[in-house]
């Protein structure tokens, strides 16, 4: 097909061209009439440079730009809040999506220490709500919308790895950074608002297009997905040969205590859980990561920690113990530095290795779900 004749029809409703896998962007571009290698420069245009327009792809001719330009959009995602942590080190961005969904994205920095490098981490929606009514959480608070598409996931990251770079060409313009060094973004998390392994299809089609060596370049052992515990996806993850890493939010050590909190305990209890974990271990040879959000009262005394060391002790983890983030509506309350080392230390006792974390960004809201809350009661 000619471009000159495909010019002439313009949508309304644009469609986002982050939705098209290399293949379907192939597959167009080459029902243009283009050269294969057209679909190659149109990739690196949009996810290695970043450009947020069809026009500023100088190496395309005009027609085929405007052409571009009238069919397809780059993301289609309007942003409506950003803030910044005051210690600079966590942004946050709320996204609009065409159908007036409300989604969001944090961007976390970490400076390089004696151990490793700097890094800039992506924490990522992939549903708009979620349908797993986890008590404490404030996206489970309002319930299921809908699925992200594997545009709007992307887009999400993208967003950020502009802004990445932006940060990285200012640092090696006043000569904190080394010229060419552009890193952009080193990790995503598939731990903001909704359940990754509810939406299947689209987070691995997602982490394809991340891991992409001439997109925004991802590894895999950069990415982590973060999971409430569904059996069968975990079941079908260990069996994609990515080298991906799971952490599964487990959050109490026995039913009773995990089904008060989490309701999806009942359809998946702890014991067939822990097997699909020790699956995922077998499958993969990966470490899991067990997080486990600490709810003063309700599961943070020393007999969960023994009980939890009972649990994990034969399981190939690390467990990241976090100190909840209280939600407007939630009943709990933050256990304290001290009592979390407590915990620590019991789960020491069974040779289980844990870390305490205490999250970035509670000043700006960023933990699940919380942003979008707070954007809500505004507008209310
Ligand atoms: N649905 C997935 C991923 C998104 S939630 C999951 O549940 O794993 C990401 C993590 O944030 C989960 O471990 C979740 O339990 C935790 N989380 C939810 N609400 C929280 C809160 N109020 N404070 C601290 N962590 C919370
Ligand atoms: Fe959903 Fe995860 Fe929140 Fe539970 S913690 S309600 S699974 S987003």
């Amino acid at each position: 097909m000619a471009i000159e004749n495909q010019i002439l029809t313009v949508h309304p409703n644009l469609k986002s061209i982050l939705e098209l896998s290399k293949t379907q962007l192939l597959t167009y571009l080459e029902e243009l009439g283009q050269p294969k290698y057209r679909a190659e420069q149109v990739w690196r245009a949009i996810y290695r440079e970043g450009r947020t327009s069809f026009d500023e792809m100088t190496n395309l001719s005009k027609d085929l730009r405007g052409l571009l330009a009238k069919n397809y959009s780059i993301g289609n995602a309007t942003t409506l809040l950003s803030k910044r942590s005051a210690d600079g080190s966590t942004d946050k961005i709320l996204f609009k999506l065409p159908d007036d969904e409300l989604i969001e994205t944090v961007l976390m920095r970490y400076e390089a220490d004696g151990h490793r490098k700097g890094r800039k981490t992506v924490c990522v929606s992939t549903q708009a709500g979620c349908a797993l009514g986890c008590t404490f959480c404030a996206t489970g608070q309002q319930g299921f919308r809908r699925n992200l598409t594997t545009g709007e996931i992307i887009e999400q990251v993208l967003t950020m790895e502009r802004l990445a770079r932006l940060e990285d060409q200012e640092e090696i313009n006043s000569g904190k950074r080394s010229k060419g060094e552009l890193q952009g973004v080193t990790n995503v998390v598939f731990m903001g608002m909704g359940e990754p392994l509810a939406n299947y299809e689209n987070l691995i089609e997602s982490i394809r297009i991340l891991n992409d060596p001439i997109g925004i370049a991802v590894g895999a052992r950069h990415i982590t997905v973060s999971t409430v515990g569904l059996v069968p996806g975990i079941e079908k993850l260990a069996n994609e040969n990515i080298q991906i890493n799971l952490a599964v939010s487990l959050h109490a050590p026995d039913n009773e205590t995990r089904s008060e909190t989490m309701p999806v305990n009942k359809r998946y209890p702890i014991e067939r859980l822990i097997e699909a974990c020790q699956y995922f271990v077998n499958e993969t040879n990966r470490r899991i990561f067990i997080e486990y959000v600490l709810l003063k009262g309700q599961n943070d005394t020393s007999i969960h920690a023994n009980k939890l060391g009972e649990l994990l002790k034969n399981l190939l983890c690390h467990v990241n113990l976090i100190p909840v983030n209280p939600t407007g509506k939630g009943p709990y309350r933050r256990t304290g530095y001290k009592e979390a080392q407590k915990f620590q230390s019991d789960l020491k006792k069974f040779n289980v290795p844990s870390t305490v974390r205490m999250e970035k960004g509670i000043d700006i809201d960023a933990g699940c779900g919380q942003l979008r809350d707070r954007a809500l009661a505004l507008e209310n």
